[in-house]
Order: C-alpha cells, then structure tokens, then sequence
C-alpha cells in the first residue's frame, strides 16, 4: 500500500494512525460487535464517544465552562445563515470584515437577515493581507462582528484576535481551528465545518458563549437554534455519528502528541520550509503580505502559467495531488494541515526545487 501526499484543501487528509485505528474498529467497536455507523445515536455507546469527543475538545482548546460546544450539520456555510438568524438577537445591523472569498460568501447570506456594515476590507489590495486593526470601524450598534479568521483560498490568516470591545466576535475557524492555541474567551463564537482540520465532513463545530444563545429569529428551524441544540447535547435530531467519532479520534491524536502549543510549532516549522522556499526563488510566488500569511493553506504562482499542467502532471506521478489552486484564482495551492508530515512538505520542497531546475 502507498498513501499518496494529499494536498487538498478539504475534504482534507487525516492522520494515519486515525484511520488505522479507525479500521481496526470498523466492525467492533470495544467489544459492542458493532461498527459506530450502525450505533444508536441514544445508545451508551455512542453517547460516551460523543462526550468524550467534547471532552477531549473542551480540553484541547481550554473552553471556558460558559461556553457550548456544539457538534451540528450543514457545513460552516450553513453557519453563514445560523450566526444572524441566532446572534441577531432583535437587533437590525451586523459588521462583517471582509478578506477573501469566504467571508464574502458569509456577509452576501447575512444580508438577508440584517444590515451588513463592512468594517474592513483587504479588496482594495485585491486580498493579499489582513486589514490591520487601526482600518477597522465597529459600530457600536451592531449585533456581532464576523470574520473569517483563515482564509482557505487566498492564503490569508490572521496571527492576531481582533479587539472589537463591547461588540460580539464571531470567526469563521474552518481551516485552522486546532492548529494552533486559540483563547476561547475573547469571542462571543467560533464556528468550524471539521473536514479541512478536524475529520470527516458532515460535521460542523460551533464554541458559543452561553449567553448568547436563546434568542434566535421567529421562524429559525429548531436544529438550527444554538440553544435547543445545547440543551439536547448536540442531539435534536441525529447527528453526523461516524464524523463525531473520527474527529474524536482526531482529538485524541493531537492530546497524544502535545496538545495545541505543540501542533502550533510543527505547523511554524512546516510552513517556514515552504515559504522560505519560495521567497528564495525567483521562479515562484507567493502574493500573500509576509505577515499574514496562512500557516495552512499556501496559494502561490509559477513563472509561467502555461507550464501548470505540466508541474501537476509531475507532481501526481511523484504521489503528490490536489495542488492545483481554487478555480477563483489559479496557479497552485498546498494546504498542510495538522495531519500533512513535515515528510510532505519536504517532498514538495524537492519537487519544487526540481521542477525549477529543469523549467526555470
Ligand atoms: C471550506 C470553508 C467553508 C465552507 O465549508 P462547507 O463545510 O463546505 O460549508 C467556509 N469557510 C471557510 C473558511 C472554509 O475553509
């Protein structure tokens, strides 16, 4: 068997250990004679993976006791929708900063719920940074103010929590939540769909402080209201059980090797090979502002365009796939999430080197 170096950006690769596990349990679970798939969601079994996945998440992240961790559906696009339809709370106006694709996806579905004031945009500079906080302006009448804390496709992450005062923050963590310590209690809610950094897709995690849930919009569907998931443990309706459990697994992994801070200096040393790399060479590109740039996914550019069929062809036959950039952008794109091995990256290094060397 060779496991090829996946560099997607979600669905996203895991750990091997975790899917070795998960294969060893696939058709008994513990002794249950059953495989998690075909658990009851009410039963003693599942009911301890899930609590114990939420353990073991509270503990990764150190979750203050007053916030929820809820384990939900529908991808953090649904969240787009969710966080106005509950956060809102009556009032008519939210404020969305803007750096890329996906916070601009999560204020165009705001919109149909309330005012969406921009207090920041990096559109201006096509994307290509972080607007910096003295750019900022946070009303003070607004609801919450959202934003997208990594940018998947343009690469850009923000090394830094924004100080919003009074005002609610709400970031979308999908593509580096876990990658690094994160402190829970300066935002009001973190949202994260689990197949970029987590485990399976199906699974949508969402942190919220307790005191905001409970006021969600006239006609908001009972699955999607934080406060009657809360208080069903995650479990209106049934949940994404298999995609609990493997992110469990996922947890487990991480607490095994060292917990955040740890993963936090892998993910520093993965990305510092990959850029120092590119900086070097006058053959590829990174556009990203030095600072700001994403720790998980790596969009850059080669000399020429035309020779991009070319690299990837090169790279799939050396076990390396998914490079290819977001169809918004082009060039290439490497996510190295927690699970992708320094190996990986050498790997790429390597190919990047010789791909140069014979097209440079
Ligand atoms: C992938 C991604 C999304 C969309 O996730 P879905 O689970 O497909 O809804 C939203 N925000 C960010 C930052 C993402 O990386």
């Amino acid at each position: 068997m060779t496991r090829i170096v996946n560099f997607s950006a979600g669905p996203a690769l895991l750990p091997e250990e975790v899917l070795a596990r998960a294969g060893d349990e696939m058709l008994d679970w513990h002794g249950s004679g059953m495989c998690v798939m075909e658990m009851s969601h009410r039963g003693k079994e599942f009911i301890s993976i899930a609590a114990e996945a939420e353990h073991d998440l509270r503990e990764l992240l150190a979750v203050p006791a007053h916030y929820k961790v809820l384990f939900l559906q529908g991808g953090a696009t649904l969240q787009f929708a969710q966080v106005p339809m509950n956060l809102l709370a009556g009032r008519g106006k939210a404020d969305y900063v803007i750096t890329g694709e996906w916070s601009k996806k999560a204020a165009k579905e705001a919109a149909a719920h309330c005012e969406v004031a921009i207090a920041a945009t990096s559109e201006d500079r096509r994307f290509r940074c972080a607007p910096p906080q003295d750019e900022w302006r946070v009303g003070a009448d607004a609801a919450y103010l959202h934003y997208c804390s990594n940018e998947t496709i343009g690469g850009v992450e923000f090394h830094w929590v924004p100080d919003t005062g009074a005002v609610t923050l709400v970031a979308d963590a999908s593509s580096h939540i876990l990658s690094r310590p994160l402190e829970v209690s300066r935002f009001g809610l973190i949202y994260a769909g689990a197949q970029k950094n987590i485990g399976p897709a199906g699974l949508t995690i969402v942190v919220v402080r307790e005191d905001l849930m409970g006021r969600a919009a006239r006609g908001t569907p009972t699955v999607m209201d934080y406060k009657l998931q809360a208080d069903a443990d995650s479990m209106l309706n049934t949940p994404a059980t298999y995609s609990i459990y493997i992110a469990g697994l996922v947890f487990k992994w991480l607490k095994q090797l060292g917990g955040l801070a740890e993963m936090e200096r892998r993910n520093v040393a993965k990305a510092k090979l990959l850029y120092d790399y590119l900086d070097a060479s006058g053959f590829y590109r990174n556009p990203v502002e030095p600072r700001d740039r994403s720790r998980m996914n790596v969009p850059f550019t080669l000399a020429d365009a035309k020779l991009d069929d070319a690299f990837l062809k090169g790279a799939a036959e050396r076990g390396m796939v998914q490079l290819k950039g977001h169809r918004s952008v082009g060039g290439m794109r490497a996510s190295i999430y927690n699970a992708m091995p320094m190996e990986g990256v050498q790997r790429l290094v390597d190919y990047l080197k010789e791909f140069e060397r014979r097209h440079g």
